[in-house]
This record gives C-alpha cells, structure tokens and sequence, in this order.
C-alpha cells in the first residue's frame, strides 16, 4: 500500500488534473481507506465479538462443561458416597451381623463355658458333697459306735439298775447278801460317774445290727472294728482278744471271731438298730447246753424236762459267774443256733413279758424257785440268785431236744441304738 502512495505522489507533480483527480482520489482512497479501516475495525470489532462470544461462550461451555464436570464429580461423588455409603453401611450391616453372629456365638460358647462349668462345679460339687457325705457319715458311724462302746462298758441299762436295786431292797440288813448287792450298786454308780468299766473283764463284744436294705456290711464291720480299737486304747474296753492257739494278745480285740458281730436285714426298718452286749469271760463259763431227755436230772422232751435242766444249771453256777445272773435259754435248735437264739434272749429287758403264755409261765417260775433255792448275790446266800429268766424257741429235728442256756452275771452291759441314714444316733433302746 505504501508504495502504491509514493507512485500516485510523483504523478501528481506533475500535473494539477492529474493532483485534483489524485487528491480527489486520495481523498477517496483516503475515504475507502477509512471506510475500509472502519470495516476493518468493525471486523475486528466484529471478530473482537465474536471472539468474546466465542471465549464468552466458550467459557459458558467450559463453565457448564466444568459445572457438568463438577456435576459428574459430584455425582460420581454422590454415587461413590452412595457406593460407599451403602457398601459401608452394607458392610457395617455385615460387619454388625457378624458382630452380632460373633456375639450370639460368644454368648453361646460363654453359656456352653457356663453351663460345662455349672455342671463340672455342680459335678464337682456333688461328687465333692457325696465325698463329704461319704466321709461325714462314716465318722459319724465310728463316733456313734464309739460312743456305743462306752456307753455299753461304762453303764448299766434302767431295767437292770431297777431290778438291781429291787434286790438290794430284797436283802436283810447287815447281811452278806446286803453287802454283796451294796458293792454292784456303789459299782455301778462310780463306773457311769467316771465313765470307767464296770468289771475289769470288758468280755466279748456281741453287736446285733438290724438293718434295712442296701447297707454295706463290710464297711459297717471295718468302722466298728476301728471304734473297738480306739475304745481299748481309750480303756472302755480291755485288752481281751486272745488267739486260742498261741494265747498272743495283740491287744486290739480285734481277730477271728471277735467282735462277734451279727447282720441281720429287714426290708420293712427305716432305721439302723445296733444292739451291744459285752459278755464276760466268768459268766460265760457257767452257760450250759442239755440233750433231751436227761435220765440223770429225770428231764424228758417237755416244758418240764426244760424247767428241770434250767434249775441245774442255776445250781452248778451258784458262787461262780457273780450272780446274781440273768438266763437266756433256748429250747430246740441245734447246738450253734441254740446257744445264739439264747444271747439274743438277753437282749429283751428285764420288764418284758413273753408272747408266748407257757413261756412266760416258765420265767417266771424259773426265777422264782431260783431265788428260794438261797444261792444269793455271789453266792454268799440270800434272796436274790437271778434277777431275770428269757426262754425263746426254735425248731429242732425230731432227733434232737435242745435247751442252750447263756448266763449274764449281775455286770449286765447292753447296750442299744436306733440310727438314723446318717448314722446319727436317734434313740437309745436301753
Ligand atoms: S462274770 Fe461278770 S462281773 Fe464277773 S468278772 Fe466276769 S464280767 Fe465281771
């Protein structure tokens, strides 16, 4: 363009046509620049607009792409916050219904625990009660059988003491008779005041036990056996056990034989009945057994013949066995049972009256016509040689007539319990 104007220059020099007609130009050229320079302006004006519009628009796009943008991220922020959110809750649901799982499995695993360590305690604690049952009732059962011992060494029963007594009363004054019955009660009354023996011969110990059903026997032996030892080490008893063949004490009165213990089961008992009797040596040695009929004593197979050998007896005692004695007798038998049903007899009282009417006829007669037959107390003469007669009765064979006769000098110790499942001791017999 520049060049353009320097050549229109040089040709208007020359003439004033030609200058008017340039200048004319000029001012056209001038004007089409102008205009054209407007246009251009209002192009880039234009283009200047445009260009805003554009970037205006463009900004609007990249504003709106940016506001989607930011949507999209707020929306894949809202989804992932959703995701999240409901996984997390998902999760947290499964994490809470695995706590919840883990919690009931724990709770059950802890009510196992409980329940094992209910059962094992409550296991523990029964075997340990039964344990100490078991052992309770066992040391109950020496202590009662302890104190059995003693109270059967160391103490007459009523019946005996009434009658004893009676026969004091029976005697005449300032007579042997008198004197002898006056020692056994003076005896009698220092032996339960000291709880001392009431003779040195302790004898052989006799237990009776009546039991119902389920009792252990050789447990209820070895209890005894060990309450028998601790009673002779304690003095109740003496030391009286004595092998037959080596005559070695051990000092125990404990071997064959010894004690002399005797079970007997009865469905229909509640309780434990124990009978003691300690028998001595003197008195045992005056028992007797008859064969009937005797020609010699002119005693046949009747009651008779029975009163006949029972009085021989009560003669070939007399000053021996310290009367005054009570009998236990036995009619039929054979020579063991016979002499066994007549200890039992001795552990009736005294104040009892037989069942059976020709029997306790029999008694009382034999007692009767004993004490007028002037024995006495040990023998020194008087009114009193027995202080009881007991006859019981057992089947025999048609060849054998028994009478077995037990005599219990005036030491009569017998002694009775009634125990209860504990081996407490409920009830005294005697
Ligand atoms: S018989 Fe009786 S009173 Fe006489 S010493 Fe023997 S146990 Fe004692």
């Amino acid at each position: 363009m520049a060049k353009k104007i320097k050549k229109s220059k040089k040709k208007v020099s020359t003439s004033s046509a030609k200058k008017k007609a340039k200048k004319t130009t000029k001012k056209k050229t001038t004007k089409k620049k102008k205009v054209t320079k407007k246009k251009v302006a209002k192009k880039k004006t234009a283009k200047k607009k445009v260009a805003k519009k554009a970037t205006k628009t463009s900004s609007v796009r990249k504003k709106v792409a940016k506001k989607k943008v930011t949507k999209k991220k707020v929306a894949k922020k809202a989804t992932k916050k959703k995701v999240t959110t409901s996984s997390s809750k998902k999760k947290t649901k499964k994490v809470a219904k695995k706590k919840t799982a883990k919690k009931k499995v724990a709770k059950k695993t802890t009510k196992k625990k409980v329940a094992k360590k209910a059962t094992t305690s409550s296991s523990k604690t029964s075997s340990v009660r039964k344990k100490t049952k078991k052992v309770s009732t066992d040391k109950a059962l020496y202590d009662t059988m302890l104190e059995l011992v003693r109270a059967t060494s160391t103490e007459i029963p009523d019946d005996v003491q009434k009658v004893v007594l009676e026969a004091l009363a029976r005697e005449e004054k300032n007579t042997t008779a008198e004197y002898a019955m006056n020692i056994i009660q003076a005896n009698i009354k220092l032996a339960k005041m000291k709880s001392q023996p009431l003779c040195q011969d302790t004898g052989t110990v006799h237990i009776f036990v009546e039991h119902p059903a389920g009792l252990d026997q050789s447990k209820f032996r070895k209890i005894t056996e060990k309450a028998i030892v601790d009673a002779t080490k304690k003095g109740y008893l003496r030391q009286n056990s004595v092998d037959s063949l080596t005559g070695k004490n051990e000092g125990m009165n404990i071997g064959p034989g010894h004690p002399d213990l005797h079970f007997k089961e009865n469905p229909k008992r509640k309780t434990i009945k124990v009978s003691l009797m300690l028998k001595g040596g003197g008195c045992e040695n005056v028992g007797a057994q008859y064969a009937l009929p005797n020609t010699e004593l002119g005693a046949g197979r009747d009651l008779d013949g029975v009163r006949k050998v029972i009085l021989d007896a009560v003669q070939k005692a007399q000053g021996k066995g310290c009367g005054p004695g009570v009998l236990g007798v036995c009619i039929g038998g054979d020579r063991g049972s016979g002499y066994k049903n007549s200890k039992e007899q001795l552990l009736r009282t005294l104040d009892d009256t037989n069942s059976h009417p020709d029997l306790k006829k029999l008694e009382e007669e034999i007692v009767k016509t004993s004490n007028e037959l002037g024995i006495g107390p040990m023998g020194f003469g008087g009114k009193t040689t027995l202080l009881g007669c007991k006859v019981g009765v057992l089947n025999r064979l048609p060849a054998s007539f028994f009478v077995s006769i037990s005599y219990m000098c005036w030491a009569y110790r017998r002694r009775g319990i009634e125990m209860d499942s504990k081996m407490n001791i409920k009830s005294w017999i005697y």
